[in-house]
């Protein structure tokens, strides 16, 4: 297989999903209609949707016929201990809490080990971890290492956690901190995996300070990949046993099953303590349900499942892997700046490099994002002052970097699809000069940029 260049999809398709091609001049009329957000969009008017890997995924066949065996008993279904066996093939923890998607996890996490007082180191926290752990009062606290933070550090495991810095917080608060978390792949920062002896250097010092460690896992079965395909000793073990050799490194994790559980909705938390534990399922019982469903249909636990074996799987993820490469090494070999080394499930242009003439606060990412719809009906997500921006006290500020996120569903474009963003993308960026920025004319005070209304600068 290896002797060919050519990414085959290691699938054939057997249900076909209409995608609708659209005018330059209707989507000119529906970004006026959307106020240039490209949230405010009708789905149906979009060509090529890489908003978010998030339970945008196809299913498999296997997955279908699953879900036609799903058993909606509302105590002890069978569907639930499948779900169980499966989780727990990859991840032995003693207890495993089903939840309706991930923030559900980190909710009912933070709920019990937060509160004021209290930090979380994470190597970086997504939006809703941090979001999550904030709410409690407590403090989220970033730690990767210096090359995470710069877009065009060339480094294999950009994702991992800064050690020394991590000894050092726990010097000075190890009372204060509950949970030392790290994001597999490190998707803030890039979709960055974290390699396996950065997770055993975690743990050491977390054992120093009799600290839990816990993953945010998921992209668990991507992250596991670059370890075989990056890491000194890993090219000849099997995914399911890198993925059980991070198990036994950690005391729990929370999961998001819209990502590597190949489903379209669901979630999972885990760990060893029994205290905790019960702690975490009276919570559970009051917010999403009871603990053999969490907040899924019996049907949603059979797809994980199923999902969670495929996964793991070596010719899927290394399509998975080499297809998001694909697209990333054609826009950098074409000259458009991205974030390299190219990550596990997106692609990051950088719109502040291409659009130099754009002042961070006329937006460079959202002109190039708008640029891409307009021009190509492909539809990508700004990283950057739109969402990064505007701080709890109403003042403005550049965030620390402006980039558009192109994140790539599993199993869902072929490479002709990819062949097509490739050449919108080059078009608009060799015509980055004619693109003009953006002023915000209406915006809430929190999260704006999934409702905020914009308008193109003269
Ligand atoms: C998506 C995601 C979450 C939250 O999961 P949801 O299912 O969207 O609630 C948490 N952490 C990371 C790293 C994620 O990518």
């Amino acid at each position: 297989m290896d002797r060919w260049t050519t990414i085959v999809e290691p699938f054939r398709i057997h249900s076909v999903e209409p995608i609708r091609l659209t005018s330059v001049e209707e989507r000119q009329r529906a970004l006026e209609v959307a106020g240039w957000n490209l949230f405010g969009l009708h789905a149906e008017d979009v060509l090529i949707d890489l908003l978010t890997d998030s339970g945008t995924g196809a299913m498999s066949r296997d997955q279908w016929a699953a879900i036609q065996r799903g058993d909606e008993s509302y105590a002890g279904s069978p569907s639930w201990f499948v779900f169980l066996d499966a989780v727990r093939e990859l991840w032995p923890f003693e207890h495993v809490i089903p939840t309706h998607q991930g923030r559900a996890a980190e909710k009912i996490l933070f709920s019990v080990l937060g509160g004021p007082g209290k930090v979380i180191p994470n190597n970086t926290h997504f939006d809703t971890t941090r979001a999550n752990v904030e709410f409690t009062g407590a403090e989220a606290l970033d730690l990767v290492i210096a090359e995470g933070r710069d877009p065009s550090a060339d480094h294999p495991f950009k994702g991992n956690m800064d050690v020394d810095a991590l000894e050092r917080v726990l010097a000075e608060r190890a009372a204060d901190v509950p949970v030392v978390f790290v994001t597999i792949t490190n998707n803030s920062g890039g979709g960055q995996p974290v390699s396996m002896a950065n997770l055993r250097a975690v743990r050491g010092v977390c054992d120093r300070y009799r600290i839990p460690f816990f993953l945010d896992g998921c992209r668990f079965a991507e992250n596991a990949w670059f370890i075989k395909e990056r890491e000194p000793g890993y090219a000849d073990v099997a995914v399911p046993d890198i993925v059980r050799e991070i198990a036994g490194l950690v005391d729990g994790m929370t999961m998001s099953a819209k990502k590597d559980g190949m489903a379209n909705i669901g979630g999972w938390l885990a760990m060893n303590d029994a205290a905790l534990a019960t702690a975490c399922r009276n919570l559970l019982i009051l917010t999403e349900g009871f603990p053999t469903y969490g907040g899924l249909a019996g049907r949603d636990l059979e797809a994980i499942a199923v999902g969670l074996r495929e996964v793991v799987q070596h010719d899927y993820l290394r399509y998975r892997i080499r297809s998001t490469a694909y697209l990333g090494d054609a826009l950098d070999r074409a000259g458009v700046p991205i974030v390299k080394p190219v990550g596990g499930h997106a692609v990051y242009l950088d719109a502040r490099a291409l659009l130099p003439h754009i002042a961070p606060l006329q937006y460079p990412g959202q002109a190039l994002a708008v640029a891409l719809y307009r021009e190509g009906g492909i539809r990508g997500v700004e990283i950057g002052t739109v969402m990064f921006g505007l701080h709890p006290d109403g003042t403005e500020a550049s965030a620390a970097m402006d980039l558009v996120r192109l994140a790539i569903p599993r199993r869902t474009y072929t490479q002709s699809h990819i062949d097509y963003v490739i050449e919108v993308v080059r078009w608009v960026a060799e015509r980055a000069a004619d693109l003009r920025g953006y002023r915000i004319v209406e915006q809430p005070t929190q999260l704006r940029h999934f409702t905020a209304r914009f308008e193109p600068l003269p």
